[in-house]
């Protein structure tokens, strides 16, 4: 692979590789493999977070797919593909659904153009979710979505990569008006558990990537203001809505969540 004119760096840990190696991806170079490793060792339970997450997602996919007639999707801050992407998990409920997908990161555009862009109902774009201008007005977008119509905006494990600064709860509104009622978002985000654990995982992240923020429940609460958070609210993330059919990460309800598991916290609203 070339990496002339694109950011990719093999020499430099990202984001989207090293959560590729803890979910037991391909993707992914020696660089975002250590720091993987050193996840994986201080922060034993880091791989159960992002399956945690990935199964919370899947489900709140298949949720909107099967249950609100939405047929239109963009996951932002989407990642590497993976096992079962978001259009995967909305087609095989709706055929019809479209999904556009958003990432910072120059390599899910290249294998993301190979692997999710399956049909023309896909598309993928290199825009920085802090940019939201730039996603709406981006030609994929554009031709894909249709704003005068419910759509489900996805912000899963992406706004603790945003730090307050740079103003996450403005990202979400500034979708929420730009979507119609009925439109819904799903959100789920690293949770602070005032615990070694999180303050490790945040030392991490932040040496490492410049950013990484754990928020409270409140504060996860607030970035979905002026929507209606459903049922049953902003939970760790094993216990959104759990169905034992995915899977023993799903099994929440039967069982005690490590520490861990309590670090992620996942959530859905609706715009009304
Ligand atoms: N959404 C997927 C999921 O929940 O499984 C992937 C989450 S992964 C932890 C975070 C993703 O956000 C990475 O692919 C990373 O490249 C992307 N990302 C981080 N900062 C971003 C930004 N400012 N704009 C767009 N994408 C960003």
């Amino acid at each position: 692979m070339s990496y002339e004119g694109s950011s990719i760096d093999p020499a430099r840990p990202s984001i989207a590789r090293v959560y590729d190696y803890l979910l037991g991806g391909k993707d992914n170079y020696a660089v975002d493999r250590e720091i993987g490793d050193v996840f994986k060792r201080d922060l034993p339970g880091s791989v159960a977070i992002a399956f945690a997450n990935r199964a919370a997602l899947t489900r709140a996919v298949r949720e909107i797919a099967k249950t609100t007639g939405i047929r239109q999707f963009i996951d932002l801050g989407s990642g590497l593909p993976t096992a079962d992407n978001v259009h995967q998990v909305a087609q095989r409920h709706a055929p019809e659904s479209r999904v556009l997908y958003v990432d910072i990161d120059d390599q899910v555009l290249v294998h993301g153009r190979a692997l999710l862009e399956d049909n023309h109902r896909t598309r993928v774009v290199a825009v920085d979710v802090r940019n939201p201008e730039g996603i709406r007005s981006h030609p994929a977008t554009l031709e894909l979505i249709d704003f005068s119509r419910p759509v489900a905006v996805i912000l899963s494990a992406i706004l603790h990569h945003v730090n307050d600064d740079e103003d996450p709860a403005g990202i979400v509104r500034y979708w929420r008006d730009q979507v119609p009622s009925g439109s819904y978002f799903f959100l789920s985000h690293f949770r602070s558990g005032n615990n070694p654990e999180t303050m490790e995982a945040e030392k991490v992240l932040q040496q490492t990537f410049g950013r990484g923020r754990w928020r409270t429940d409140a504060e996860i609460t607030s970035l979905l203001d002026g929507l209606e958070i459903l049922d049953p609210g902003i939970v760790p993330a094993p216990l959104w809505r759990p169905d034992e059919s995915d899977g023993p990460w799903n099994s929440g309800e039967s069982r005690q969540l490590t520490v861990w598991e309590h670090l992620i916290a996942a959530g859905m609203a609706r715009k009304n």
